[in-house]
């Protein structure tokens, strides 16, 4: 017998029919004799939508309330699951995020979970139940409703296998495990069959969305065993883990990408001391995360400067530029958007070099130019402009000889949602 947390993200309960797939799957695992535990996201596309129907009614809506408004997309799936459970014999018990026991920091949108006491969820399992937790949620000290971020439902799942020490925790999705790169994108990507936390934590930050990036980083903190899959094979997935074997001569391991990207350029600043401590300074009192940062050549006692900040910052990032001015002379602030940054990630590249320098020659060798550069000891990143983005992952894909000799079948529907 196995104490296991299962995960099910939005595609895999999208429908009803979805929905009784996955009461089925809970109930194997029940007559199989384990204890389980299950993080659900709400269904489909619903995130989205309540999304866009809160922009109609105010463009900017206090994330307090929007807080309130999302969670209840997960509220809707957990009682829904439950249902679909009791229906084929089994019981099951839903709980929101606070009545499992999360709690988070005081912060809307974007909260960390502070800490779990899983009272209910173990008295739900002693008396036999399935339980039912509602993923990207939690309360703060205070009683406020929070949520985790975007996809965060990944990391309620692992949260709560390291409180309640699970044997493993699984996570279900509409792809067959974790790939090369995305299997959407690139169809002779490569399935893995296992990852390191280091890998897969750069992957996921950089963009790939199969997994939260807290998710990761939990799971390597508190050795999680990690497993994803798809909900609709029953092929093996693909475990995430300390240490994973490395395959001879696989240098980059995988690609991934971001669209969620802004390029703030300030010209003809005073190079003077200080001048970075003082805009960077602002811009993090602003709560606004740069990434990349690039300084060009000086002339004439003037320098210029470009960062990286997410797309939904765009333009907060340049009025804080603006407000500045009068500390830090220059001529003028610009944005671009329509860019993309494209990382290649692997720990096998810190003891080879002309890594970096072959993804350079094969995005040039297709006639697209690099805006912007950063690299780490696994990763190397490039901006671009977003038009050739599939040519470029392609033709590094090859290049790193990450392709497969067939077109994957992924594990889901292709239509997705
Ligand atoms: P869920 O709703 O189950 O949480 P997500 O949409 O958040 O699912 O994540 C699964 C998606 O992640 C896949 O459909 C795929 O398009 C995308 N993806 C991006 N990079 C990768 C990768 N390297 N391996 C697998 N899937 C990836
Ligand atoms: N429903 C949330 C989202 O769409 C959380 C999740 O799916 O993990 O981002
Ligand atoms: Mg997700």
């Amino acid at each position: 017998m196995s104490l296991i947390v299962m995960k099910f993200g939005g595609s895999s309960v999208g429908t009803t029919e979805r929905m009784q797939r996955v009461a089925r799957r809970i109930a194997d695992y029940k007559e199989a004799g384990h204890k389980v535990v299950v993080v659900v996201s709400a269904m489909g596309d619903t995130t989205d939508d309540l999304i866009d129907q809160s922009k109609k009614l105010n463009p900017n809506p206090p994330a307090r309330e929007m807080d309130m408004l999302l969670t209840t997309g997960e509220q809707i799936s957990v009682a829904l699951l439950s249902m679909a459970i009791h229906a084929i014999g089994h019981s099951a018990v839903s709980f929101t995020g606070w009545q499992a026991g999360i709690r988070t920091e005081a912060v809307h949108s974007k909260a960390r979970i502070t800490d779990i006491t899983p009272d209910r969820i173990f008295a739900a399992l002693d008396a036999g139940s399935a339980v039912i937790v509602a993923g990207f949620q939690g309360m703060t000290l205070e009683g406020e409703i929070t949520t985790l971020g975007r996809g965060g439902s990944d990391t309620t799942a692992v949260a709560l296998a390291a409180a309640i020490k699970a044997d493993v925790c699984e996570i279900y999705t509409d792809v067959d495990g974790v790939y090369s790169t995305d299997p959407r994108v690139v169809k002779c990507a490569r399935k893995l069959d296992e990852i390191s936390y280091d890998e897969m934590l750069e992957l996921a930050n950089l963009g790939a969305a199969v997994l939260h990036p807290r998710a990761v980083e939990y799971a390597k903190h508190y050795n999680v065993r990690l497993v994803v899959r798809s909900s609709f094979t029953q092929n093996e997935g693909t475990s995430v883990k300390e240490e994973a074997v490395m395959e001879q001569g696989v240098v980059v391991r995988g690609i991934a990408f971001d669209k969620n990207v802004a390029r703030i350029s300030i010209l003809g600043v005073e190079d003077e001391p200080g001048v970075l401590a003082k805009v960077f300074g602002a811009l993090a009192d602003n709560g606004i995360d740069v990434d990349i940062i690039v300084q060009s050549g000086v002339q004439g006692g003037k320098a210029d400067f470009s960062f990286t900040v997410s797309l939904d910052d765009e333009e907060k990032a340049k009025q804080v530029v603006e407000s500045i001015r009068g500390n830090v002379p220059y001529r003028e602030v610009t944005s671009e958007v329509g860019l993309v940054k494209v990382s290649i990630v692997g720990a096998g590249m810190v003891s080879n070099p002309g890594v970096a320098a072959k993804m350079f020659d094969v995005i040039s060798k297709l006639g697209v130019s690099i805006k912007m550069v950063s690299t780490s000891e696994i990763k190397v990143s490039c901006v671009i402009a977003a038009e050739q983005v599939q040519d470029v992952i392609r033709g590094l894909h090859t290049a790193y000889g990450l392709d497969t000799a067939e077109q994957v079948f992924v594990g889901g529907p292709q239509d997705r949602r």
